[in-house]
């Protein structure tokens, strides 16, 4: 899009009775001019040696109308600032040789007025001719005068801030000067106006502040930006066309000024320098910097010099004999500039309310679009805004019901949805992650791996044995995580399932001790490359509760650790435990307290009946004892009676006959009641096993339930409180109960798979009970087998001793 063009350089002669035709000659395409000079070494006009010079331009105006001057200079850069091309027009030259007359014209005379007053109509009339698009136009006048910055439209009322200090400043959209009033002018009329006005300032202000104007730089800028009238159009273009008449060009010496008058022309000189080198540089494709902010003048017009715009530069020259030192340094200067190459590129821009309105048209389509396909797939009530608070807990709910099992499968309703799920995923995983590790400091001191000092002097301590597995058991109860060799390191590398599977892995442990490879598990989650030390006695005594605790009992007292206490709680003192205990057997644990309440009474059944039993043997016994003294009696009184005997054959009388039966029947029943009262205590022995395991798995529920209900952290209770399907460290029940008694690998399975990872007491107690119920109930069946199976209680027979999970 972009090419390369030169800076175009003209040469306007201003007309003259005495013009030098022997010394100014112009070449017949109208593009060159040739000064030559006769050497007159006498009057020492020149010194040099150089007495012919030829200066190639893109133009020479000589005795050209201003019309001429306009169609020749300016018309294309007006028309291509329509189509978002910068276009500067300067006109440079000593004072005197017509730079304001080309720039601005006389104000008098409509035939001699200027580029500035035809480039305001032309741009009117392209507006008029475009109708397609709605194109505003604003403009403002600025004068620099020693370093110093004028608005010449200052006088005229304006909506901007007029009290600020102007100063040049750069913003990503461009720069512009600060404090200088912008006018929109909707009419060829107004820009006159507007026009008219700045000139007017420009005079006042040369006399009232002593203001030689040809010591001053004058900058109009015409600002135009052209939206399409079709809204669909997103793009607009913005362009600027800057007027500028320059200070004259003059050397100091020449003008021989003294005081205050030198100093302004030292200026003048400088910045037009500063204004040549800006130029270069902008044209050197080599120079990374140019020097823009040397002075006021190349600052202010920074992106509007060489660069991306369309550049016009007229030289105003005498056409006079005795001005040909200052024609000549005009000429040099229009002919460096007209070296110098610019890329001029459109300003285009986008309209981001537009834009914005387009988008949300856009929407609204395509959301009438998927109304027509819910209806047509019969997908009613779906909603496709961004979901709220109340749809973002239910999904989390949803996720916990799925992790759970309780939720088989999460419908699939729309892509932000989907989203959704797989954010709740990530939060619940973090949370769970967040509660393991806040338990895991709670309870044990956290060791680095390579901390091998520290790892000895434990060692040394008794806390960690020789193989680093054994833990601070302190009660046969308690248990803690050691060191983990590298043998028992779970091979399995994926990050979730390893998490999962380790951590439970340990449950298939031995009572009292958690595998090595947790303290790897650990490792994994978050306490990177630390050992896991079983530092307090608490932990174990709050998961261990002691065996006299009566769960039925209103004093279930769980002992509060100060840890715990430091623990986040919830606004309100949590209740009493033994309070929050009986609400606890009535809520959640209602189902294991009633499983509790019934193995409870088959034990003291089975007590009360082994205690009959016992009685009856006593009474049988004593029985049999008066029978066999009775028997004596007659014995000793049927060998004093001397013994009767028929064909080897003793003869006893029908009394002995009818003790001897007794005694017979009663040593019978005897030994039926004995194996009763044995079977009944095996069965006891099991029941009572049974009533411990529920009143465990009762007190353990409950302090898991009290924590939830009044220690955790809210942010934690919302998403639990939910469903409260998947609960801090619990093994999902329900997938407990649906094991059958062989199941033991599935079980396995099960753990490694679904089990929260949850290093807390839980999940080991669960376990534990659950092998310990499978061994017992295969030991009291074996026991069973070969005895009396009729005896086993109907409540052992007809369930698994997984049931016994239920909660
Ligand atoms: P500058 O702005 O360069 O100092 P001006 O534009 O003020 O010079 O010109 C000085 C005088 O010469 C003015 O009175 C102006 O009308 C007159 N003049 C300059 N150029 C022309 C021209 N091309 N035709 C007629 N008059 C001119
Ligand atoms: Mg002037």
């Amino acid at each position: 899009m972009t090419t390369r063009k030169k800076v175009h350089t003209y040469v306007r002669v201003k007309p003259t009775d005495e013009f030098a035709y022997e010394m100014i000659t112009f070449g017949e395409d109208n593009k060159s001019i040739d000064i030559h000079i006769k050497k007159d070494s006498r009057r020492g006009i020149i010194n040099n040696q150089q007495t012919d010079w030829s200066f190639k331009l893109d133009g020479v105006l000589h005795d050209a109308s201003q019309d001429c001057v306009y169609d020749t200079v300016a018309k294309e850069v007006v028309a291509q600032a329509l189509d978002g091309y910068n276009g500067t027009i300067m006109c440079y030259g000593q004072t005197g040789a017509g730079k304001t007359y080309t720039m601005t014209g006389t104000t008098e005379n409509y035939k001699h007025r200027g580029i500035l007053p035809r480039a305001l109509q032309q741009v009117f009339r392209m507006i008029e001719e475009r109708p397609t698009h709605s194109i505003t136009v604003r403009v403002s006048y600025l004068e620099i005068c020693n370093e110093a910055l004028f608005d010449l439209l200052s006088t005229l009322p304006y909506v901007g801030n007029s009290d600020t200090p102007m100063s040049i400043v750069e913003s990503p959209q461009g720069i512009f000067v600060k404090g200088l009033s912008v006018h929109m002018t909707g009419r060829e009329e107004d820009a006159f106006s507007l026009l008219f006005e700045g000139e007017t300032n420009r005079i006042i202000a040369s006399h009232t502040m002593n203001k030689n104007s040809s010591r001053s730089h004058c900058i109009f800028t015409i600002y135009i930006e052209a939206h399409s009238r079709s809204l669909s159009d997103e793009k607009y273009i913005t362009s600027k066309i800057n007027l500028v008449d320059l200070a004259g060009s003059e050397r100091v010496g020449k003008t021989g000024s003294e005081g205050q008058i030198l100093k302004e022309a030292t200026y003048i000189n400088k910045s037009l320098s500063f204004l040549e080198q800006a130029i270069i540089a902008l044209g050197d494709r080599r120079r990374e910097h140019v020097p823009f902010r040397q002075c006021k003048l190349t600052h202010a017009l920074k992106d509007s010099l060489g660069g991306n715009c369309n550049m016009v530069i007229v030289a105003n020259i005498y056409g006079d004999a005795t001005q040909l030192d200052e024609t000549l340094s005009s000429l040099r200067f229009a002919s460096r500039m007209k070296l110098i190459t610019t890329e001029p590129s459109i300003n285009e821009k986008y309209d981001a309310e537009r834009m914005v309105k387009n988008l949300e048209k856009e929407l609204i389509l395509l959301k009438q679009e998927l109304a027509i396909h819910d209806s047509l797939a019969n997908r009613a009530m779906v909603t496709y805004d961004p979901m709220d608070e109340i749809q973002i807990a239910e999904i989390n709910s949803q996720v916990r019901r799925y992790l759970d099992g309780s939720l088989d499968e999460i419908d699939i309703i729309n892509l932000r949805q989907i989203q959704e799920v797989f954010n709740q995923f990530r939060v619940i995983l973090s949370q769970q992650e967040e509660e393991v590790e806040a338990s895991l400091r709670r309870k044990y001191t956290l060791i680095n791996k390579n901390d091998f000092a520290t790892i000895t002097a434990v060692n040394k301590a008794g806390l960690v044995d020789v193989e680093g597995n054994t833990v601070g058991e302190t009660d046969g109860q308690g248990f803690g995580l050691g060191v983990a060799p590298f043998s028992a390191k779970p091979g399995k590398k994926g990050k979730f399932k390893k998490t999962f599977r380790d951590i439970t892995g340990a449950s298939t442990k031995k009572e009292g001790l958690l595998s090595p490879a947790s303290a790897k598990d650990v490792d994994s989650l978050s306490t990177s490359r630390s050992q896991l030390l079983s530092s307090s006695k608490e932990a174990d005594v709050k998961d261990a509760p002691s065996h006299d605790r009566e769960a039925s009992s209103s004093e279930p007292v769980v002992s509060d650790s100060p840890k715990e206490d430091s623990h986040t709680t919830r606004p309100g003192t949590p209740p009493p435990k033994p309070s929050a205990f009986e609400e606890f057997k009535n809520e959640r644990g209602s189902e294991i307290n009633r499983i509790f309440k019934q193995n409870k009474t088959i034990l003291n059944d089975r007590r009360k009946k082994a205690s009959e039993t016992a009685q009856r043997i006593n009474s049988i016994k004593k029985e049999i004892d008066s029978t066999k003294e009775a028997l004596d009696v007659q014995k000793t009184f049927r060998e004093e009676q001397g013994e009767y005997e028929n064909k080897g054959l003793m003869i006893i009388d029908e009394e002995e006959f009818l003790l001897i039966l007794k005694l017979k029947e009663l040593k019978k029943q005897y030994r039926g009641e004995y194996q009763d009262l044995r079977d009944l205590k095996a069965e006891i022995q099991y029941c009572q096993h049974l009533v411990d395991q529920c009143r465990q798995r009762l007190l353990t529920e409950f302090d898991i339930w009290y924590k939830e209900s009044f220690l955790i952290h809210e942010d934690v209770q919302a998403p639990l409180k939910a469903k409260g399907s998947i609960r801090l460290g619990l093994l999902p029940l329900s997938k407990l109960t649906s094991l059958a008694e062989d199941d033991e690998d599935k079980f396995g399975q099960i753990q490694t798979s679904v089990l929260p990872d949850c290093p807390d007491s839980v999940p080991f107690y669960n376990a534990r009970m659950k092998l310990d119920q499978k061994q017992n109930y295969s030991k009291t069946m074996a026991s069973f087998q070969n005895k009396k199976p009729g005896s086993i209680p109907s409540v052992l027979k007809e369930k698994s001793p997984s049931d016994y999970n239920l909660r």
